[in-house]
């Protein structure tokens, strides 16, 4: 049987706009992988009476409540008093809570328990509950009705351990299914153009599912398949995989990866070589990408942010014939940083990224959304030429940074540039 879930978030500051709820989207993300529909995101504010309509609402349409907040000591704290009443539970104390709360305040924040928290140790009758090594406020569960009530803190680092130490294991017991889902990767077409392909594919598919999700310049294929066990749901999903990546060919650049920098990492380290960058309109976004990779020392030997035209020419060593002939954002340009920035950091590979951002045309009028990507190789170097069109900046130069490391594994794979 599959389950409906409505996800509760209390609290007035959520309301007033000084918090994003970012709880839910942790929660959703958690859910839709165990296979739970999430249909409904509510928010409500410290208010008993508006919480307990919500939560009329909420019994009706879901089997699976979650709420996140108002779990603490304090006078405006309800949602374990409003949810207990609402579904004709007492609340009980529970006296080894009592001390562990206080351990927590003598041991952790070193002064004594406050009276109020004794609050935070009253439970619904019968529920379990989810220790908060993080915190003090538990969180907890119960049935009632048919519909499962689970109660978490509201501060992120407290929902997040008690959500995967407690909830998801709590939630698979409910369902007699697993959910498995691969992310088939691909750069270098747009969402529509992918559907395009599968579309034929894709209509009568329910069983693995198959979903795009688009990023700026990246398009993510998610298949997803349920069944009674892992083997079995592999087994479903690994021709669906081979058969999507052969319908796209080499726009895909791997499956299960984070993105085109991970990709790069692999094939770098598998291959033991290194690059380095010299990036201008990107800002030093290549650089960024994979250094938050851990292991990208391994490939990364670093790079140069020549952002002014004076900086190619004095710290790379990009030719003046080159930058006053040509201009900064051309062709000639990139190939001469590419290959400048292999041979200062004797890295096997060099990339780089010149071009206009906007928003505004760059001195010699060159377009905005005109970037040049090179690579420069012991056996040749590369350019490849991104037009854009009118973006907003940050796209741009997000769209930049991924030609980059595109530039970098259509290379290694032996494919044309
Ligand atoms: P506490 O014991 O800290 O009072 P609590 O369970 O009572 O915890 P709230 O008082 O509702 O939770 O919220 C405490 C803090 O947690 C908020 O100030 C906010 O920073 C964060 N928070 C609450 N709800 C959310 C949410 N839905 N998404 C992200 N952050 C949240
Ligand atoms: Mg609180």
């Amino acid at each position: 049987m599959s389950h409906t879930a409505e996800l509760i978030a209390v609290g007035t500051e959520l309301l007033l706009g000084n918090i994003a709820n970012t709880n839910a989207q942790t929660i959703s993300q958690s859910l839709s992988a165990l296979g739970i529909n999430v249909f409904w995101h509510t928010v409500v504010g410290d208010n008993p009476d508006r919480l307990r309509e919500v939560l009329n609402i909420a019994r009706r349409r879901a089997d699976i409540i979650i709420t996140t907040g108002g779990l603490g000591p304090t006078y405006d704290d309800l949602t374990k008093q409003t949810i207990s009443a609402a579904f004709g539970k007492p609340l009980v104390l529970h006296p080894e809570i009592v001390e562990d709360i206080r351990r927590f305040y003598e041991s952790a924040l070193h002064v004594p328990m406050p009276g109020n928290n004794v609050r935070q140790a009253e439970f619904p009758e019968g529920c379990t509950i989810f220790d908060n090594p993080a915190g003090t406020a538990p969180g907890c569960a119960f049935e009632a009705d048919g519909v499962h009530v689970l109660m978490l803190p509201g501060p992120p680092n407290e929902m997040e351990p008690m959500l995967r130490r407690h909830v998801e294991p709590y939630l698979r017991r409910l369902s007699q299914e697993v959910i498995v889902s691969h992310d088939i990767m691909t750069f270098g077409m747009g969402e529509s153009s992918v559907e395009e392909l599968l579309r034929e594919r894709m209509e009568h598919m329910e069983n693995p599912t198959l979903a795009t999700y688009a990023k700026p310049s990246e398009v993510r294929l998610r298949a997803t398949a349920k069944a009674p066990t892992m083997a079995k749901a592999e087994a479903m999903l690994s021709p669906v995989v081979k058969e999507v990546t052969n319908l796209l060919g080499d726009i895909v650049y791997g499956v299960d990866v984070s993105g085109l920098p991970e990709a790069c990492m692999q094939m770098l380290k598998a291959k033991k070589l290194t690059f380095a960058a010299a990036e201008s309109c990107t800002g030093g976004m290549v650089a960024e990408r994979i250094t938050a990779l851990p292991g990208a020392s391994q490939v990364y030997r670093g790079g140069v942010v020549s952002y002014w035209t004076s900086v190619k020419g004095a710290v790379l060593g990009v030719p003046n014939e080159i930058l006053d002939t040509f201009g900064a954002v051309s062709e000639e340009c990139a190939r001469a940083m590419a290959e400048r920035v292999r041979v200062i950091t004797g890295a096997d590979l060099g990339v780089s990224v010149t071009g206009v951002a906007g928003p505004d045309p760059d001195e010699r009028g060159v377009p905005v959304g005109i970037v040049y990507i090179g690579l420069s190789a012991a056996d040749g170097t590369f350019c490849r030429k991104m037009d854009s069109g009118r973006r907003r900046r940050d796209r741009i130069q997000g769209l930049a940074a991924n030609h980059a490391f595109d530039i970098i594994r259509r290379y290694l794979s032996g494919l044309p540039i």
